[in-house]
């Protein structure tokens, strides 16, 4: 008999967020014949991201609809999946690293017991099996591990693989039974403010236009919004422009803020202290702005601009905005 791999996908403002189908990649870069994917689906008022997810599935699409799902709560998420766990007794279950991957992950791992390999970046199948690299000390090295148990649990960081793309027929989607209900719940989620009102997720852009202390006001990130804008991205920050109240720490990349691998990373008025690259050093092309030529950030940078960067940023938007 084939593994059964789970995929746990994850909705974002009620769209399913792109990591689900990255986990979904490797989930049938993984698939051996005779392996069934069952992706599962959890949250409240699913209809628009379930199909979506069905058009990117070979097999099953289970729903976990609850208004407790609805936003994640560990506990309420935990005793969603442990009956769905006991019954579907997955090999594998492979999720985003995300927030919510992060800590969800753990919790199906201990009720699996089964080993479990995070913030992975790449994946290869070799004569032992599945290899599984992720990077080390804030990215400075790269450890590939294998998971030697018969079940595991991986958590795959964004942006790093292909979204699976789409099947020929659609997975039928089948909702679970109510697996929330019937237990009192210690804490209840009753909304989520949020303070950053970008419309690109930092996490998953393509894009990340990041300011550090270099831009020296609130008002100083208004150009950086620009680019990021005219170029489909995000805004992010370096913690010292976040310290400096120039923004808020929604934004923070790096070691204790968000880490970030788009394709392409323009660091505004950014030092490059380490534990900045922590969060952003993996990302495809990383581009420097910075007056001061002896900044660390050109050693890891692909293109340095040495230069203001209330110059510089404004051309750029000028000319991105013509091609
Ligand atoms: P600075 O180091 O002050 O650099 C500002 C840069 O802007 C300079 O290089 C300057 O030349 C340039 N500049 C100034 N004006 C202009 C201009 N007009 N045009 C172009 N360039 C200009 N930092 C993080 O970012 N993320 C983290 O997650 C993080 N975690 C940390 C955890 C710990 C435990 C510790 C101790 C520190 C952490 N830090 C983190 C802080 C980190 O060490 C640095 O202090 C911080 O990254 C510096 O931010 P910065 O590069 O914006 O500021």
């Amino acid at each position: 008999m084939g593994k059964r791999m789970m995929v746990v996908a994850e909705t974002k403002d009620g769209k399913l967020r792109q990591v689900s189908l990255e986990a979904l990649h490797a989930a049938y870069t993984l698939k051996e014949e005779g392996d069934e994917i069952i992706a599962v689906l959890p949250g409240h008022g699913l209809d628009a991201p379930a199909r979506e997810l069905a058009g990117h599935v070979e097999g099953r699409v289970i729903t976990l609809d609850h208004p407790d799902l609805k936003t994640y709560s560990a506990e309420a998420y935990y005793l969603a999946f442990s009956r769905l766990l006991d019954e579907d007794q997955p090999d594998l279950v492979l999720l985003g690293h995300t927030a919510v991957g992060r800590d969800l992950a753990p919790q199906l791992a201990a009720r699996l017991d089964a080993g479990q390999i995070s913030d992975v970046t790449a994946l290869e199948i070799t004569d032992e099996g599945a290899l599984f690299t992720r990077p080390l000390f804030a990215g400075k090295a790269f450890e590939k591990k294998r998971l030697t148990g018969s079940r595991g649990v991986v958590t795959l960081r964004p942006n790093n693989l292909p979204p699976a793309g789409p099947v020929a027929s659609p997975a039928e989607i089948v909702p679970a039974g109510d697996t929330v209900s019937g237990t009192p719940l210690q804490t209840v989620i009753r909304d989520i403010v949020r303070k950053t009102t970008g419309k690109v997720d930092l996490t998953e852009a393509k894009v990340v236009v990041s300011g550090g202390r270099g831009v020296k006001s609130a008002d100083g990130f208004k150009p950086l919004e620009e680019l990021a804008e005219v170029l489909q991205g995000a805004v992010g920050a370096s913690r010292g422009a976040c310290d400096a109240g120039y923004c808020d720490y929604a934004l923070q990349i790096g070691q204790t803020g968000k880490v970030v691998t788009p394709e392409l990373y323009i660091a505004c008025g950014i030092s490059g202290a380490i534990q900045h690259l922590a969060g952003m050093s993996q990302s495809r092309i990383i581009i420097a702005i910075n007056k001061d030529p002896e900044a660390p950030i050109f050693k890891i940078a692909d293109y340095g601009i040495v230069g203001d960067l209330f110059e510089v940023v404004p051309l750029l938007t000028r000319e991105f905005k013509q091609t």
